[in-house]
């Protein structure tokens, strides 16, 4: 009889609305994430609980032992790496630059000079801006996600705003966002499961083992293209 016995249910932290990766439908929780998250729990064994938050909220809730799992687009990134463990990578992303549908004024970032660009707190697009601020001199404007951050530009507060190129391309080509896309991509990274750090080995093979099953059982491939249509 181990300490963690059978009924554990694991606390799982996702973003509070991130299409296509989580998001809500009625009191119904979808998404890449949310699925993949539920077969991998199914092929392990394991019980799961969903917890939405904003995602700045996330890793320190993991470290508050509120969370067990995050699940919420979250980049594998080097900083991060000192708090939580990640799993193998499970989908390639990165940062586009975004701008009001119409606006041909800003094509890059050499465009933002005097300008107020749009992030959400605690993200690899927050981290960009604030790294690349006084290179191309613009103000940086924090919000908590990404809803208040399209809006941000929708209605004209911020001038541009940095996101993730599959979470940006989904918004726009699924709502009646006014949002346009500008440049090349900012940078390239991957998304991971993550765990708290050096606690969790056990969890985290479980979380790999999982993963590895799915895109053997062609279950991967299924959960992407219920949200993205065959690739
Ligand atoms: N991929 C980005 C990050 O990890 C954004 C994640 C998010 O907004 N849910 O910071």
């Amino acid at each position: 009889s181990g300490e963690e016995g059978d009924g554990k249910v694991y606390k799982v932290g996702i973003d509070t609305t991130y299409p296509p990766f989580e998001f809500q439908e009625g009191d119904e929780y979808k998404g890449i994430d949310v699925d993949l998250i539920r077969a991998i729990a199914e092929d392990q064994g394991f019980e799961i609980q969903l917890e939405a938050m904003d995602f700045s909220g996330i890793i320190p809730a993991m470290q508050a032992g509120e969370l067990d799992i995050a699940i919420a687009g979250m980049s594998i990134t080097d900083e991060r790496k000192e708090k939580v463990d990640f799993s193998d990578p499970y989908f390639e992303a990165g940062l586009s630059l975004v701008v009001a549908d119409g606006n041909s004024e800003i094509t890059s970032l050499e465009d933002l000079k005097g300008k107020t660009v749009a992030v959400k707190k605690g993200t690899t697009g927050a981290t960009f801006a604030q790294e690349n601020k006084d290179k191309y001199g613009y103000e940086i404007v924090q919000v908590n996600d990404s809803t208040s951050m399209f809006q941000e530009v929708g209605n004209g507060t911020a001038d541009a705003l940095i996101e993730d190129y599959p979470v940006i391309s989904y918004a726009i080509a699924e709502s009646d966002l006014k949002l346009q896309v500008v440049g090349d991509r900012l940078n390239g990274d991957n998304y991971g499961i993550a765990v708290l750090k050096g606690e969790n080995d056990e969890l985290l093979k479980k979380i790999n083992d999982g993963l590895a099953s799915l895109k053997e059982s062609g279950k991967y491939d299924e959960i992407l293209n219920t949200y993205l249509g065959e690739q």
